[in-house]
């Protein structure tokens, strides 16, 4: 048969709200035009993020009956580190509340200078750390630790239109320019995201991987990968890549990692969890400063910040994650929606990528410029006629002020639909079709955006924003 099913049937289900187009456009505008300050309740179609979204298995939550909430040594943490190891193979383990803490552990001890009597002293000014492109979180841990964060995806990832099966790739000519011009001494890892989440979900190929794993380890820099995506990254190699056609999803997962010295994770991703994530890694001194961190904000090591039944829905999830009878619709379902844009003459990044569909503002609404942020303004036009609200991946993630406080705009001005696993129908995604159509019909009476008020650090999540 041709039709690509749901490889699942639904046992218990959540009703949405309906809302008119006057209710929406007074909720917008209390909310100040920034989708993240909308109460959930009032949205139809929820597309901000995959992250925690997902509707776990009826598996999972029989597991987390089953979790064992002991402080030290829980029953559910062996589980969980089994689970973990049998799909990236690193020797420790540290479990955190979400992947942002991951990052934050390894990063405030790769940004410091450790004194005699181990406090960690910041260095971060010095260091470099490169990645195909670092997601919004990673950059800000990095940042925030004086550190600088380099994006170095290959030339076809900056162009929504170019087609290309891994456009996640780092550029690795330019890795070792980098790595040249930096020297290798200032550089404490290298970080690969897969798929790439801030490229448009964009995959990395296992031969991409490999190479800059090679340039790393010539160099004797670490190379870890950032993996919240890393099953439907597998999936693309097994259907785009030559050679992988033939393997399981969980040998090529691996393979992926067996080029790494470590990973962050974020398991409201490809682990189907609601919250949880994990730092991973093979050295055992960075492991023993991590775990340090670990103890003084987190947990203790057999826990992290999570309950024992996350670390129990996590498990139960990895193994989900890796069923290609799932990731098989999850890929097409994404691509379906991404080929109907398309063919209604909406322009998205090509080809789609995992997770989401991210819409090219800049194109769409070319009648706006960058400082009155398209991004924006399309994340606030598709709430207000059809209830769904999206994320903007653009210039107000991404645009930097230059001295005199004049918009250095993003490369891309893009708006995130990210499907959150397991959740919506197929009709859901037909419905959101109908309403870029319509959208698309009334573009250019759409107005621009302008901000209010913003915070210094992930300004996207608090700013407050008005209409031109
Ligand atoms: C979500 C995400 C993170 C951060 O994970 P959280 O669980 O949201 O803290 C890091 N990197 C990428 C690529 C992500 O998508």
């Amino acid at each position: 048969m041709k039709t690509i099913i749901e490889p699942f049937r639904i046992k218990s289900v959540e009703a949405v709200r309906t809302t008119t187009i006057e209710q929406r456009e007074e909720i917008i505008k209390s909310a100040f035009y920034n989708p993240f300050l909308i109460p959930a309740e009032d949205v139809l179609i929820d597309l901000l993020t995959d992250s925690g979204t997902s509707a776990m298995s009826s598996k999972q939550w029989a597991a987390m009956m089953d979790g064992d909430e002991s402080y030290a040594g829980s029953k559910s943490y062996f589980k969980f580190e089994a689970a973990t190891k049998k799909i990236f193979g690193f020797k420790h383990i540290i479990p955190v509340h979400q992947g942002r803490a991951a990052e934050r552990i390894l990063f405030t001890f790769l940004l410091s200078d450790i004194d005699a009597e181990g406090r960690f002293v910041n260095s971060g000014s010095t260091k470099y750390i490169p990645n195909n492109n670092h997601f919004d979180t990673t950059r800000a841990n990095i940042e925030f630790n004086g550190g600088n964060a380099v994006d170095l995806v290959i030339e076809e990832g900056k162009h929504p239109e170019v087609i290309h099966p891994f456009k996640g790739n780092m550029d690795t000519n330019k890795l070792t320019e980098f790595i040249k011009t930096t020297g290798a001494k200032n550089i404490p890892v290298c970080m690969i995201t897969v798929t790439n989440n801030t490229g448009g979900g964009q995959p990395v190929s296992m031969e991409n991987i490999r190479e800059v794993s090679k340039i790393c380890k010539e160099h004797k820099i670490p190379f870890f990968i950032d993996a919240c995506r890393f099953a439907e990254n597998a999936y693309f190699i097994k259907i785009r890549e030559k050679g992988y056609e033939k393997k399981s999803i969980l040998e090529i997962c691996n393979e992926m990692f067996s080029y790494a010295d470590g990973c962050t994770m974020s398991a409201k991703k490809d682990a189907f969890a609601n919250i949880g994530g994990f730092l991973a890694m093979n050295n055992e001194d960075w492991y023993s400063n991590c775990k340090n961190l670990l103890i003084i904000t987190e947990g203790y090591e057999t826990y992290g910040g999570l309950a024992g039944r996350d670390m129990e829905a996590i498990a139960q999830g990895l193994e989900e994650i890796v069923d290609e009878s799932y990731l098989h619709y999850r890929i097409h379902s994404t691509k379906y929606l991404g080929d109907k844009l398309t063919e209604n003459g909406i322009p998205i990044i090509q080809p789609p990528g995992g997770h989401a569909i991210y819409l090219d503002a800049k194109a769409f609404l070319s009648n706006i410029p960058a400082d009155n942020y398209p991004g924006q303004a399309l994340t606030a036009e598709l709430y207000r006629l059809g209830g769904i609200r999206a994320v903007e991946i653009g210039s107000v993630m991404f645009g930097k002020y230059d001295k005199d406080g004049k918009l250095i705009p993003a490369d891309m001005e893009l708006v995130r639909l990210a499907i959150p696993r397991r959740v919506y129908t197929q009709s859901h995604i037909e419905y959101i079709i109908e309403v870029l159509c319509e959208i698309k019909k009334n573009k250019d009476s759409i107005r621009g955006i302008k901000i209010i008020e913003e915070p210094k650090f992930l300004r996207h999540f608090t700013a407050k924003f008005g209409l031109v």
